[in-house]
């Protein structure tokens, strides 16, 4: 492959051509009220797209084309290794589009195209292959019982599955569902987040032209309260799957709640810890993954390590190993391959991380680093890496979700206390430990409440362990195995012999 210049990607930007209306039963359309939103690039401010902005009759007309395609078995009762080689060749057609589909994603989200091209694209395509290759070798159980009889316990799709997304990881998030819920004979209605329609309505098509059958996978871009809700309280959505905010995942719960009960899946908000203690067997490498675990994407993922809880005798040491490491870390505009951060998504998200940093200073912590909006005459929204030190865990910056490049340093004394600290928070989405000592690491891993829990490294992952959240990060798991019992339900069948 050959390494293109900002240049070449600022060329191409003006050349590619996002798909921007609706994908609902095989087509493009467009919205049926004929209302578009303006789609804005972050990383200069200026639309790149006026999108179909779906409401409740685009929804309706949506799931009424998924629930056709579910009940006549198109794709349901296909046979599994059919629906194994469609998504293969999606997968296969993800990688052939890959600067087409990395060049949207960093246009829409201003995420580096450097990490759209390795990690965003690549890690879809993966998603679908690796879950294409589990669905013919997923057995269902037989009970045990007399001979009398033979009870079959079987896995089945739920139906039609509502998937809504956020616009941090939109491929990856959107593939982490789709994925085990089209393997597993579902029909699925995506709502993309509004700030990052684009590689969503591209990935439809290209499951089209990959096989799959029209109805089976529709594209609704939109606003939340309004297309958003209505999936979430639609009739004949069986099953829906979120990633997005605490707040709004607590609203899918009351629209099921409110319309019929139709299972739900949560994952959503962190504020994760990093714990050093005085004992890390490589100070550098902490600082490493300190640095690049809260400043990668802008800081804006949800297992960001934006807490640090450090043993007080190494904390100045930390600080200046974790500034230096931030100095590596190229903020620029995301279209430049040597780009590290890029813009955060959009103005509201630029403004609130603002709102944060001026918060912190103003109760008191120290900005070791950063704490500024930058880059300004681009038009763009961009904010430097921010260290707070002096942090006390009763301030908002250590107990609130910022979603940007801020990291809170917190000093600890003992492991109890850290303990302690690191679970005084209603999120429960991940956690690390630095120590050397195997047993310390043992048991603060099974203390913490949390979904993943590192040692001696942080986010380090793939598609085999499932990812997810304890407390008010949320409810189900997406990847690994686990995922499928989320888009399957079990049925007895008792046959009296
Ligand atoms: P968000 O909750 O505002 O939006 C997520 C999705 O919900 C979007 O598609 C949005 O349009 C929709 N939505 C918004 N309001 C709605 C409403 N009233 N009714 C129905 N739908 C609505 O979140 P965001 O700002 O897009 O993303 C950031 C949040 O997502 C952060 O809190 C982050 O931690 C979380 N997140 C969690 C994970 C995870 O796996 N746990 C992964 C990525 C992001």
């Amino acid at each position: 492959m050959t390494i293109l210049t900002r240049e070449n990607w600022l060329a191409r930007a003006t050349q590619v051509t996002p798909r921007t209306q609706a994908f609902i039963d095989g087509q493009f359309v467009d919205a049926l009220s004929g209302k578009t939103f303006e789609d804005v690039s972050p990383r200069d401010g200026c639309v790149i797209a006026h999108v179909a902005e779906c409401d409740q009759d685009d929804i309706d007309r949506a799931v009424t084309a998924a629930r056709r395609a579910f009940e006549d078995g198109r794709w349901s009762s296909q046979d599994p290794a059919a629906r194994k080689r469609v998504l293969l060749k999606l997968a296969e057609l993800i990688r052939d589009h890959l600067e087409e589909l990395a060049l949207l994603e960093t246009l829409d989200v201003g995420k580096p195209i450097s990490d759209s091209l390795a990690v965003d694209v690549p890690f879809a395509a993966n998603c679908f292959q690796w879950y294409a290759e589990t669905i013919d070798k997923t057995y269902d159980e037989i009970a045990p019982r007399r001979t009398s009889a033979l009870a079959l316990i079987t896995r089945e799709p739920m139906g039609v599955v509502g998937a809504v997304v956020p616009w941090n990881y939109p491929l990856i998030i959107s593939a982490w569902k789709l994925a085990p819920a089209l393997a597993t004979g579902n029909s699925v209605v995506l709502k993309p987040a509004e700030q990052s329609p684009l590689t969503a309505l591209r990935l439809a098509e290209l499951a089209m032209e990959a096989g799959l059958p029209p109805g089976v996978l529709n594209v609704v871009p939109g606003y939340g309260p309004t297309a958003g809700a209505a999936l979430g309280r639609h009739m004949e959505v069986d099953k829906l799957t979120f990633t997005g905010s605490t707040e709004v995942g607590k609203l899918f719960l009351r629209y099921a709640s409110e319309s019929n009960m139709k299972a739900v899946s949560l994952e959503c908000g962190g504020k994760s810890p990093q714990i050093v203690l005085a004992d890390a067997p490589d100070l550098d490498a902490a600082a490493s993954g300190i640095a690049w675990g809260i400043f990668y994407n802008q800081g804006e993922t949800c297992h960001a390590g934006s807490r640090v809880l450090v043993e007080r005798p190494i904390r100045e040491a930390l600080i200046e190993k974790v500034r230096q490491v931030a100095g590596t870390i190229t903020l620029a505009d995301p279209l430049d391959p040597g780009a590290k951060i890029g813009a955060i998504v959009d103005k509201t998200q630029m403004e609130r991380i603002l709102y944060y940093i001026t918060q912190g200073t103003q109760e008191g912590a120290q900005i070791r680093l950063g704490g500024t909006r930058v880059m300004v005459e681009t038009g763009g929204y961009y904010i430097s890496p921010t260290i707070f030190a002096g942090v006390r865990h009763q301030m908002s910056i250590a107990r609130e979700e910022i979603f940007g490049p801020v990291l809170s340093v917190i000093d600890f004394d003992t492991p109890e206390e850290a303990v302690r600290i690191a679970n005084d928070t209603h999120y429960g989405l991940a956690a690390s430990v630095w120590t050397q000592n195997i047993t310390t690491a043992h048991r603060m891993a099974r203390a913490l409440r949390a979904g993943t829990v590192w040692i001696n490294c942080f986010d380090v992952s793939d598609l085999t362990v499932p990812f997810g959240g304890f407390k008010q990060s949320g409810t189900g798991r997406d990847k690994s195995l686990h995922a499928l019992e989320q888009y399957t339900q079990l049925k007895t069948t008792w046959i009296q012999l």
